[in-house]
C-alpha cells in the first residue's frame, strides 16, 4: 500500500500517522521525493481500513498494491481448485454443465426435465425451490417441498442438485444439497456468506447486479474467510444501459476471473441474456473464454413455466445446444465430463 502525503504535510503529522499505521503490524517506509513524499507500507495490509488513512489531513490519496483478497487470489495458491461434487471435478480439466429449471414446480415437471437433462449429457441439475422474484405476487418457489423433490431427481438420475439459498434461516433444509447457490440479490449479505463459510458444501456465489469482479471476489473471500474454500464463481451477467438483453455478458469476466483466482468459474447464460435464442451462442463463447462449467435454464415445457419461460430451453433445444458445447470444450482441451 503507498499513501501519498500532502505537500503541506507538518513533521509532527507525519510520524503520528506512521505510528498509527505499524500498530497494524507494517513497517512503514517514508520516502521523500522532489515534488512528493509517500509512505510505503510493507507487510500484510488486507486488516488496513483506507477510509481510516483518508481521514487523516496530511494524506492526499491511498493507493493499494496488493488485491485486498487473499484466500481466493490466485498469486497465494498457483494451482486450481479442483472441487469434487459428487465424482464430478468440477474447475479442472473437464467442463461441467449444470442443468435444469428456474424453478422447481412439481415432482413431474422436475423428474420429467432432470431425465432429459441428464440424457443430453448435464452432468448437475439445478432447480429453484427459494425464489428471488421481483414482485412478491410472482411464484415464490416450492421452498422445502422444492428441496424434497429435487433430492428426489438426484435418486432418480444421479445427477448432483444445486439450488439457491435466500435465509440463513433455511441452512437446515439445504444438508442434503450438493452445492449452495448464493443468487445475485444476496452476494453481498455478508452474514449468509459468512454462515455458509462455516459449512462444508461447495457454494456457487453469483456476481452481484452491479458488482465489479473485485466486490464478487471479495464476496468469495467472506465464504473463504470462515473455512470454506469450496467456492465457485458465476458471471450470469451485469446491468448495463442495453435494454435487448436482460443482462450483459461480462465475457471478460470469465477469463480475468480464471487469471485472478485460482476458484473454478461457472457462466449462466441464460439470466445473463434473458433470450432463448442467445444461450447457445453464449454457451459456446464462455467455454471459448475458458469457463469450468455453464448453468442453463432448461424447462419441458417453457411456454407453462411458473418463472423466466422466455429464457428457459427446451429439452431438445438444449439437446442441440449440448452437441456443439462438447465439441467446442473437448477441442479447449476440457472436455465435458462423462457421466456413467
Ligand atoms: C437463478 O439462478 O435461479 C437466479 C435467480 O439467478 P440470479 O441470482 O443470477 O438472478
Ligand atoms: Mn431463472
Amino acid at each position: 500500500m503507498v499513501i501519498v502525503l500532502k505537500n503541506n504535510a507538518t513533521k509532527q503529522q507525519v510520524s503520528e500517522l506512521i505510528g498509527r499505521l505499524e500498530k497494524n503490524n507494517v513497517r512503514a517506509n517514508l520516502v521523500e521525493g522532489v515534488h512528493s513524499n509517500i509512505i510505503g507500507l510493507i507487510g500484510d495490509t488486507v486488516h488496513i481500513d483506507i477510509e481510516a488513512i483518508l481521514a487523516n489531513e496530511c494524506v492526499e490519496t491511498v493507493r493499494r498494491v496488493q488485491e485486498p483478497y487473499k484466500n481466493a487470489n490466485r498469486k497465494f495458491h498457483p494451482d486450481n481448485t479442483v472441487l469434487d461434487i459428487c465424482g464430478r471435478l468440477t474447475g479442472g480439466d473437464r467442463t461441467q454443465v449444470i442443468a435444469g429449471p428456474c424453478s422447481v414446480e412439481s415432482e413431474k415437471q422436475l423428474i420429467e426435465t432432470a431425465q432429459a437433462c441428464k440424457q443430453a449429457g448435464a452432468t448437475m441439475l439445478r432447480g429453484g425451490a427459494f425464489k428471488p422474484r421481483t414482485s412478491p405476487y410472482s411464484f415464490q418457489g416450492l421452498r422445502e417441498e422444492g428441496i424434497k423433490i429435487l433430492l428426489k431427481a438426484k435418486k432418480e438420475t444421479g445427477l448432483p442438485v444445486v439450488t439457491e439459498i435466500m435465509s440463513l434461516a433455511h441452512l437446515d433444509m439445504f444438508s442434503d444439497v450438493d452445492v449452495i447457490q448464493v443468487g445475485a440479490r444476496n452476494m453481498q449479505n455478508f452474514e449468509l456468506l459468512k454462515a455458509l463459510g462455516r459449512c462444508d458444501k461447495p457454494i456457487l456465489l453469483k456476481r452481484g447486479l452491479s458488482s465489479t469482479l473485485e466486490e464478487l471476489l471479495m464476496s468469495a473471500e467472506y465464504i473463504m474467510s470462515e473455512g470454506n474454500s469450496k467456492v465457485i464463481l458465476c458471471e450470469r451477467g451485469i446491468r448495463t444501459f442495453e435494454p435487448m438483453t436482460r443482462n450483459t455478458l461480462d465475457i471478460s469476466a470469465v477469463a480475468l476471473l480464471k487469471q485472478k483466482s485460482h476458484l473454478p468459474v461457472v457462466v449462466d447464460p441464460s439470466h445473463a441474456t434473458g433470450l432463448v435464442k442467445l444461450v447457445e451462442p453464449m454457451s459456446l463463447a464462455a467455454v471459448a473464454a475458458g469457463c469450468d462449467a455453464l448453468e442453463i435454464e432448461v424447462h419441458c415445457d417453457p411456454k407453462n413455466a411458473l418463472s423466466d419461460g422466455s429464457q428457459q430451453l427446451t429439452p431438445q433445444a438444449f439437446a442441440e445446444c449440448m452437441v456443439k458445447i462438447k465439441a467446442l470444450a473437448q477441442f479447449m482441451g476440457k472436455p465435458v465430463d462423462s457421466v456413467e
